[in-house]
């Protein structure tokens, strides 16, 4: 447990940075609200992992001064098992984009969420793959455009929140990078909880997605986050018509009910050393 005053650059790899994100990206907001959030939380360095995939919102760890590892794409989350289930006691945080976490991972999000294993997906959800130029990805808006969807998507996009909560996880979230104070709060509830938690983080990429949308300033992007943010309470008396365009924000699902993956597991091995 750590008991110092709160400092960012206690956390931060100095000799990494600066980092690659475009100046305005959300991305920085999300990891100083994460950084916050562990502070709180109280764990020491030695405790936190943190593994990653492939795109923008996967350089984080080598930003911040954990135990971190930079996977390939889409399988942050099976390393992160991995970890998890060889050091339970570990607090295992994974970062992921959209097209990592819900397309080229889309498989192990599931299977993370079914089997309930207590750690942290946090989803940089962007719309875009703004590494490689704007690509659609799997929750970018119907209509919106990618250089991939020129003429606007035809594709409903993955609610990350439903997803999640239909396969299984036990604690979904979803806030922005505008609301940068609840963020830190999603993220505190997202990490004590015990089992599988999500929080889908709308964030901006100006550069890929935001340019091809009218969009073109991170301000702008921040705009939208927060004039189309409507917190789940609200939207329960609004009208289909009144929520098209718009994402609930808030804590949107959570139980303590399901067995957790790990318990469950060692469980089994000490009933089978007694045979
Ligand atoms: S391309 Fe987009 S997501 Fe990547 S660093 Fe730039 S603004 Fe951020």
């Amino acid at each position: 447990m750590i008991k110092t005053k709160f400092n960012y650059d206690y956390y931060l790899r100095k000799n990494t940075l600066p980092h690659i994100w475009c100046p305005g990206c959300g991305d920085g907001i999300i990891l100083k609200a994460l950084l916050r959030a562990i502070h709180k939380c109280g764990y020491s360095k030695d405790e936190v992992v943190i593994t990653s995939g492939i795109g923008c919102a996967s350089r984080l760890p080598g930003y911040v001064d954990f135990n971190t590892i930079h996977t390939t794409h889409g399988r942050a989350l099976t390393f992160a098992i991995g970890i998890k289930m060889y050091k339970p006691k570990l607090k295992v945080i994974t970062i992921s984009g959209d097209g990592d976490a819900l397309a080229i991972g889309g498989n192990h999000f599931i299977h993370a969420a079914r089997r309930n294993i207590d750690m942290t997906l946090i989803v940089f959800n962007n719309y875009t793959y703004g590494m490689t130029g704007g690509q659609y990805s799997p929750t970018q808006p119907l209509d919106s455009f990618a250089t991939t969807t020129p003429f606007g998507s035809i594709e409903p996009p993955f609610d990350v929140c439903n997803l999640a909560q239909a396969a299984g996880a036990t604690w979904v979230g979803r806030s922005t990078s505008y609301h940068a104070v609840q963020l830190e709060k999603f993220m505190v509830d997202a990490l004590t909880h015990t089992g599988f938690s999500v929080l889908d983080v709308i964030t901006n990429c100006h550069i890929s997605y935001g340019r091809r949308n009218k969009m073109k300033s991170p301000v702008e992007m921040i705009k939208y986050q927060k004039e189309k943010a409507i917190p789940a309470r609200s939207a329960e008396n609004m009208s289909p018509e009144e929520l098209t365009g718009r994402f609930k924000t808030g804590v949107l699902f959570e139980t303590k009910d399901n067995p957790e993956f790990c318990s469950e597991y060692h469980k089994k091995l000490e009933l089978l050393k007694t045979k």
